[in-house]
């Protein structure tokens, strides 16, 4: 079998386990389809770009697994009219695949070798409507604030504050709340103006959300 063979079987078989994890609106299992894994993986791992799990990427962060890429993307909802904000860009493919499903991506990360990185691979895909940038992503974006959706792919012990006054009414939440090196729940918020709805949506693992920005040496 072939390279490019080998890819189409690995990438049905990842679409079947995104299917099986209850991944199944067809925009987001799309988008999933459509964007390679293996530019956002580091070399060592280019062989296990997909396969279903998350997998070490520099600065000491991870790439999310894919099922659960696939189910926070679902659970946000993202319509071509969004305007989204991601905090936590680690590789940037968390975005590419937003890329594919909203008006505008905003997303920061605290690394700024991985922000870098990030962008220079989004740049390269072609993503035009993605802008990255280094900074903490606990104090949002306020010049491009309200949000319609916001993803935060980062545990926290609460909610911030000011990521929910970010959020357009009417609009959609969704992260991983708990000890971060326990296990977390995933929420979704809904924000309307009777107030703030909230949703369990099952137990994840990530990395620690954490205030301010990484001192990286580069
Ligand atoms: N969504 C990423 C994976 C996220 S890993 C992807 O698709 O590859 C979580 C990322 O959140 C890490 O890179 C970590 O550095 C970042 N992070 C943690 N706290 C942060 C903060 N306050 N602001 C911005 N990024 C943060």
């Amino acid at each position: 079998m072939g390279g490019g063979e080998a890819r189409a079987e690995e990438l049905m078989q990842l679409i079947f386990s995104l299917r099986q994890a209850g991944v199944t609106d067809k925009r987001v299992l799309d988008a999933i389809e459509k964007t390679p894994r293996e530019v956002y993986v580091e070399p060592a791992f280019r062989e296990r770009a997909y396969a279903n799990t998350p997998l070490p990427i520099r600065c000491g962060q991870t790439i999310s697994q894919p099922t659960i890429v696939g189910l926070m993307t679902q659970s946000l909802q993202v319509t071509p009219r969004c305007k989204v904000l991601e905090v936590g860009a680690g590789s940037g493919y968390q975005a590419a695949v937003l890329a594919r499903l909203a008006r505008r991506v905003y997303a920061i990360e605290r690394h700024r070798p991985l922000a870098l990185l990030a962008r220079e691979r989004l740049e390269r895909q072609g993503h035009a409507n993605v802008t990255i940038r280094a900074g903490d992503g606990t104090l949002g974006w306020p010049e491009q604030a309200p949000f319609d959706r916001i993803l935060v792919t980062a545990a926290a012990d609460d909610t911030p504050r000011l990521l929910l006054e970010q959020l357009r009414i009417g609009g959609i939440m969704v992260l991983p709340v708990g000890q971060s090196d326990e296990v977390q729940q995933l929420i979704k918020i809904e924000k309307s103006e009777a107030g703030l709805t909230y949703h369990e949506l099952g137990e994840v693992l990530f990395v620690p959300l954490i205030e301010g920005m990484a001192e990286d040496a580069e």
